[in-house]
């Protein structure tokens, strides 16, 4: 496999960033994970959108011109020769002596690696559907921002990974945010979909808008607002989207049955509709 690091195509196992790069002692960098299905982007006008807003947050210069990133983009893919692909793309604020307060203009650091992808790839876990457990929501007061510091993400995944669950829905305020790599949404009885409004509480998920937008074609209603934990119990299905997953149901919260305890009608219409969409491009 081939990395893209800071102007330079390396072997995978070969690619390096400096040890004093800010990204790896402050968690000082953003990034973004964006799809190629045969060929071509999903969603990438607003994945770059996205990584803009987030660097811009963040005081970081974008590395190189929008076009200038595509170009990378696909030559990274084109080198490991995959027509389908998951495209990660990380941006840290660049390398010089440890000390919290930056250097203004400094040099940001820009790595790419790919791995295959396929839309098809989570089905089997679709079709059983996935039970996740409720943890705090600790992370910082800025989750929109797609930063690297995903340490209170990774300790919440791996405690639902501990206990066989496939994600952790977070918890803040008495209220569900969203989940450790993925938007959480519910239906309820009157196949309502609620998710979280967008806010400095969640990551603006490419996935979600797209969900959205295929929800409306499927003439279903959306209410963005925050939900409680008790709606999740009453709720008739629930799904988590990233783009990683695309549409996944949700059959359990920690001990309780989300609706007859598998996949639920409207939410296996919303991941069709989604892949349909995606393969239509
Ligand atoms: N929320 C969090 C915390 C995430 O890390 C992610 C994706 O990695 C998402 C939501 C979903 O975002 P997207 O649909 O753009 O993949």
């Amino acid at each position: 496999r081939i990395a893209y690091v800071n102007g330079q195509y390396v072997p995978h196992a070969l690619a390096q960033v400096h040890i004093e790069d800010r990204g790896y002692q402050f968690a000082d960098g953003v990034y973004e994970v964006c799809l190629v299905v045969d060929g071509k982007y999903w969603d990438l006008d607003g994945h770059l959108a996205r990584l803009k807003r987030s660097l811009d947050e963040l005081q970081i210069a974008m590395p190189m011109s929008e076009n200038a990133l595509r170009v990378v983009m696909d030559n990274v893919r084109k080198r490991n020769h995959l027509p389908s692909a998951m495209i990660y793309i990380q941006v840290t604020r660049g390398v010089a002596p440890r000390n919290h307060i930056f250097p203004v203009g400094l040099k940001p650091s820009l790595v790419m690696t790919v791995k295959p992808f396929d839309l098809d790839q989570s089905d089997a876990k679709a079709a059983k559907g996935i039970r996740v457990i409720t943890q705090p929501d600790i992370r910082w007061g800025r989750t929109d921002i797609k930063s690297t510091g995903l340490l209170a993400n990774a300790m919440a995944k791996h405690a639902a990974s501990e206990v066989g669950a496939g994600e952790a829905l977070l918890i803040r305020d008495g209220h569900i945010t969203e989940c450790s790599s993925s938007n959480a949404w519910i239906i309820d009885k009157d196949g309502v979909l609620i998710t979280h409004p967008k806010s400095h509480e969640i990551l603006s998920g490419i996935t979600r808008e797209t969900a959205k937008a295929c929800a409306q074609e499927l003439q279903l209603n959306v209410v963005e607002r925050p939900f409680t934990l008790d709606e999740v119990k009453a709720a008739s299905e629930m799904f988590l989207t990233s783009a990683s997953s695309v549409v996944m149901p949700v059959i359990g919260v920690d001990s309780f049955k989300i609706g007859d305890g598998t996949p639920g009608p409207i939410t296996k219409r919303l991941r069709e509709s989604y892949k349909a969409r995606a393969r239509a491009l």
